[in-house]
């Protein structure tokens, strides 16, 4: 694979990112944000519980009280529940973005930051609450969502220390627990990263092999299925000429019964390679089974396709010279208000009038 050289503006882009493109790494990020989704809000749920059960241990008198009245955790457990549901249902990631850094700024506050003048060790509480924000962290798919989070997770250490000081072991102690935390959770956000990118390249692989024909190299029906009537949709829409034209290989099963099937192969490998080399970038080829293939041409004259058929019909019938095969085309450019199955149609006939007219030729469907 290749990678591009190293810059300033990709420095900071995670290696296995850096030799995709643009449009791929938006796909990636894209896929990644709708697998994580209900796991973010999974997260912020758990928050939300482990603030409710505190409160409710409080009231039991499990664990001393460090200042906030019971009750008010368990407002703001419903709260960040409530941003949870949001988070699952919300469609624009920006809203469930801040309701994710609201979430980590209340839990965070009312877990690990007790009112001014109580005297109570938080550094347990304070450690219930990292569990929230590194698992967020390894979950976010965009940086600016990474550095959020980040930065929710810093202003409540900030605001511990502004309420109480350092705790007793020391300053440093205590910031390197807060840059060990999220480096710990954007190492992990990297390597679900890597996961993601390795998994979108095999899908893509095998969606390219589902399509590819073997043979030729050229789609095979699945792979025009997937993409002709894309493509003739667009030309439909943006007033744009589309013709279709069948070709099939003549007598061929006398080359496999003459030369082998091996020789065979090499036959309909040569038709499908004179396609891919005659055909512009506004063509689409395939083979859809056995000697036949099909190609689609957008925004161009009937001239000009008629004359592209003739020519892969002779330099075939060249370079097949000594099978001595010919090759039989259906042409079918289309016509106003028809649809491509219709149209399809159309092109097939020609071709079987071809066929019936005697083979080696061309018929062009007559609308
Ligand atoms: P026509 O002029 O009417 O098209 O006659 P034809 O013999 O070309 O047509 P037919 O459809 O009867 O025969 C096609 C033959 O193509 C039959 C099949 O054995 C052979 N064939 C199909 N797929 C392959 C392939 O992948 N490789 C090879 N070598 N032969 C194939
Ligand atoms: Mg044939
Ligand atoms: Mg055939």
């Amino acid at each position: 694979m290749q990678e591009p050289p190293l810059s300033l503006a990709n420095f900071f882009t995670r290696r296995s990112l850096r030799a995709l493109t643009d449009a791929e790494r938006a796909k990636v990020v894209e896929a990644q944000v709708h697998a994580t989704r209900p796991i973010v809000s999974g997260v912020v749920a758990s928050g939300a519980m482990i603030l409710a059960l505190t409160g409710m241990f409080e009231l039991a008198g499990i664990t001393p009280s460090i200042g906030w009245p019971w009750w008010a955790s368990e407002i703001v457990a419903l709260t960040a529940g409530a941003c949870a549901l949001a988070i699952w249902h919300l469609n624009d990631w920006r809203p469930r973005l801040m309701l994710t850094v609201l979430s980590v700024l209340l839990v965070g506050v009312f877990l690990s930051i007790p009112l001014p003048g109580v005297d109570q060790p938080t550094t347990g509480r304070a450690g219930l609450f990292q569990l929230m924000p590194i698992a967020l962290l390894a979950l976010m798919a965009r940086r600016v969502s990474m550095v959020a989070i980040a930065a929710a997770m810093t202003a409540v250490a900030a605001l511990r220390v502004g309420l109480h000081g350092h705790p007793p072991h020391g300053a440093a102690l205590y910031w390197l627990t807060l840059v060990v935390a999220i480096g710990f959770g954007t190492m992990l956000g990297g390597y679900r990263t890597d996961f993601a990118v390795s998994t979108y390249r095999v899908r893509q692989k095998l969606r390219e092999q589902a399509t590819t024909d073997e043979l030729t190299g050229l789609r095979n029906r699945a792979g025009w299925n997937r993409e002709a009537g894309d493509a003739y949709d667009d030309a439909v829409k943006r007033g744009r000429r589309a013709s279709v034209v069948f070709l099939d290989i003549d007598y061929f099963k006398k080359v496999n019964d003459t030369f082998g099937h091996a020789a065979g192969d090499q036959v309909i490998q040569r038709l499908g390679q004179i396609l891919r080399e005659r055909a512009g970038e506004r063509c689409l080829c395939a083979r859809l089974g056995g000697e036949e293939f099909v190609v689609m041409l957008i925004d161009q004259a009937p001239e000009s396709v008629e004359g592209f058929v003739q020519r892969v019909r002779r330099e075939f019938q060249e370079a097949a010279r000594d099978a001595g095969v010919t090759v039989s085309a259906g042409v079918a450019h289309r016509v106003p208000a028809e649809s491509m199955g219709q149209h399809m149609r159309r092109a097939d006939l020609a071709l079987y009038e071809a066929k019936a007219a005697g083979r080696d030729r061309m018929v062009v469907s007559k609308a």
